[in-house]
């Protein structure tokens, strides 16, 4: 029985390792499942009071970048070949714009690891000079020091998404200790750092998702967010195929009993059952998107801020 693990949730206790795995043991379909997202669904309706969150991210660039994750379609194996495809500072400025008078709260930059970073600090000062002063500004880009991070916050930037993704260093080319050390420099340089439990597939054990839901206790973390592992034809993991909508249900309403997060949980890809299982939070995308193929994920998987909207307010979360 797992009502007194939810029980401890409710209390507002937080769960030990042993509790998050034993809830990721349950069965699709069970009583304890429809309990499990019930529980989840209800925290996430009072932290977040009811309201629903739509955040937005423009990705800047394609190009074979060498670190070169099995997932990605911008990784250096899946863009053999392929010229590179990079919007000007001007595009991307006009598409923020845009997107910060459509209704969103927090816009991301994400690059791959190889844009240059002094460029990309131009591109985000040119962005924030449009944005409405209280809108978050968030980096998605490489791995960096505390030299940069000062400069990011310096250029107006106000937090960072920064992972250390599921079987980095195996799966990706990318140093966990690496990854970690950037996330200590978002926290040091008074950033905001942004997390996420990535990319979920079928082979990954209740452990290792255990691990990444428990590591944001080191660090403060507003935002959470669980997503999967889109099968992107041509990449070396995508004929591993993708996990069931009912497991990432599952694993999101774990998730968000475990890390509690306290303004916003987010899932991808973004579905009915998340939002009534702990999410309240998801993407307008544009332009490329590791999770797509087409350099304009608008054209394709991305959603606009009308369909994030439209998604969110047929769950009853408030936008
Ligand atoms: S996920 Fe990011 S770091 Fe990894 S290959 Fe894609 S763009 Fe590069």
């Amino acid at each position: 029985m797992i009502e007194d693990i939810l029980a401890k949730a409710g209390s507002g206790a937080l769960l030990e390792r042993q509790d998050a795995l034993r809830l990721l043991e349950v069965a699709t379909g069970s009583a304890e499942y429809y309990a499990l997202l019930g529980a989840a669904n209800a925290y996430a309706r009072t932290a977040f009071r009811g309201r629903g969150v739509i955040f937005a991210q423009i990705g800047i660039d394609a190009q074979a970048c060498g670190v070169n994750c099995k997932f990605c379609s911008l990784a250096a194996d899946a863009r053999r070949g392929q010229p590179a495809c990079i919007k000007t500072l001007e595009e991307t400025v006009e598409l923020a714009r845009e997107l910060a008078a459509s209704g969103i709260e927090d816009l991301f930059l994400m690059t791959t690891a190889e844009f240059p970073q002094e460029k990309f600090l131009a591109y985000g000062r040119a962005v924030r000079a449009v944005l409405p002063p209280q809108m978050r500004l968030v980096a998605n880009v490489g791995d960096f020091g505390p030299a940069y991070a000062a400069a990011l916050k310096e250029a107006g930037f106000t937090g960072v998404y920064h992972i250390h993704r599921l079987r980095e260093g195996t799966d990706t080319n990318a140093r966990p200790q690496a990854r970690i050390r950037t996330m200590d420099v978002v926290r040091g340089a008074g950033l905001e750092l942004y997390y996420c439990v990535e990319p979920i597939g079928p082979e990954h054990t209740h452990q290792e998702l255990v691990d990444e839901m428990l590591r944001i206790r080191d660090y403060p973390v507003g935002v959470m967010a669980v997503m999967k592992r889109i099968a992107v034809p041509g990449t070396p993991l995508g004929s591993q195929g993708e996990i069931s909508a009912a497991q990432l249900a599952k694993i999101c309403a774990v998730t968000t009993l475990t890390a509690r997060p306290p303004r916003a949980m987010c899932v991808h890809e973004p579905d009915e059952l998340c939002l009534m299982a702990g999410a309240n939070q998801i993407y307008a995308e544009c332009g490329v998107n590791p999770r797509d193929n087409s350099l304009e994920t608008r054209l394709n998987r991305g959603f606009s801020t009308e369909q994030a909207r439209a998604l969110l307010q047929k769950t009853e979360w408030e936008v």
